[in-house]
């Protein structure tokens, strides 16, 4: 996936692995400073939102309304969010003159900058190789400071293993949609909503896993319920398994039995009503047809 936090950069990035060295260094008397997040681009992560949410004391409704704007990922496809910038202008709602207000929460996107993460997926494999891009913008001054530093050394500094490990299942999501093409279609909109619900709401997505519905058709031991509902990044992961197996028909969760068996008896149900509609229709069709075949019906009886 190319996660570029930086698409419309003027710089056509080339792509190197973890081991290259980069010259860079950001810091607070630098005369850019904060050049960055006065004109932003950002796309978050489902941990991201996770970290910030919690980070302002919000539920996920109410910092999505807030704080983000949603964009389509890919045409007809997966939904994402970015940050919304303040109310008529580009810069970030997090800025301040001393730097990022929620700096040890900051977002995927700024912890790499002006590193790009680019995932890349095998066909028909969940695991994702990562390659990485600088992106030099003219306004960043931190390219023309001496230090060296591997881009691996960058990411641990800045935190991102962590970051990364937690957004895996969404990219892996994101990368199996992009590539599966027709034989998976356009999703229905109710999937769609499923996937914006269970990546970004995450109260919704505990609300809906501790429904009822859920649980008549999903069989979870309660031990291991309480621990998905109990803890976001448990629930996080959980959102992830279930849009694998509710999105790719990948079962990782149980299924009740009784309600597999509703299922097919629903299902079957459907077939026969569908099938009972479609010879009512070719028997109203074909009775149609006859009436108007019959001599004495027309008008020339008259
Ligand atoms: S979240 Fe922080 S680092 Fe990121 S753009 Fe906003 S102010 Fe800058
Ligand atoms: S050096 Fe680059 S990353 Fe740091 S404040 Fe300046 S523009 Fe932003």
């Amino acid at each position: 996936m190319d996660n570029n936090p930086f698409p419309d950069s003027p710089v056509m990035p080339t792509m190197f692995d973890g081991s290259k060295a980069i010259n860079f260094r950001c810091h607070r008397d630098i005369g850019c400073w904060n050049a960055c997040c006065s004109n932003i681009d950002i796309s978050l992560t489902p941990y991201d939102v996770l970290r910030l949410k919690q980070r302002l004391e919000l539920g996920s409704g109410e910092f999505l309304n807030t704080y983000t704007v949603p964009y389509e990922i890919e045409k007809d496809g997966l939904a994402g969010v970015k940050l919304r910038p303040v109310d008529g202008g580009t810069a970030c709602r997090f800025m301040t003159p001393e730097g990022c207000g929620v700096y040890s929460d900051r977002p995927t996107a700024c912890r790499y900058y002006p590193v790009a993460l680019l995932s890349m997926r095998k066909q028909d494999e969940y695991i994702d190789q990562n390659s990485y891009a600088l992106v030099q913008e003219p306004h960043c001054l931190g390219h023309q400071d001496p230090r060296s530093i591997t881009v691996n050394d960058y990411r641990a500094e800045q935190g991102l293993p962590e970051y990364d490990d937690l957004a895996r299942g969404w990219r892996q999501l994101i990368l199996k949609k992009k590539s599966s093409g027709p034989s998976i279609g356009k999703p229905s909109k109710r999937s769609l909503q499923l996937f914006f619900m269970a990546c970004y709401d995450l109260d919704r997505f505990r609300e809906f896993v501790a429904s009822e519905g859920f649980s008549d058709l999903f069989d979870i031991p309660d031990e291991e319920l309480l621990k998905i509902l109990g803890d976001d990044v448990n629930l996080l992961e959980f959102a992830f398994r279930f849009l694998r197996q509710t999105l790719f028909g990948e079962t990782s969760i149980a299924l009740r039995a009784e309600s597999v068996e509703k299922r097919k008896e629903r299902q079957q149900e459907r077939n026969l009503r569908l099938e009972r509609e479609a010879a009512e229709r070719m028997e109203r069709e074909e009775d149609s047809g006859f009436d108007e075949d019959l001599p004495g019906n027309s008008c020339s009886s008259n």
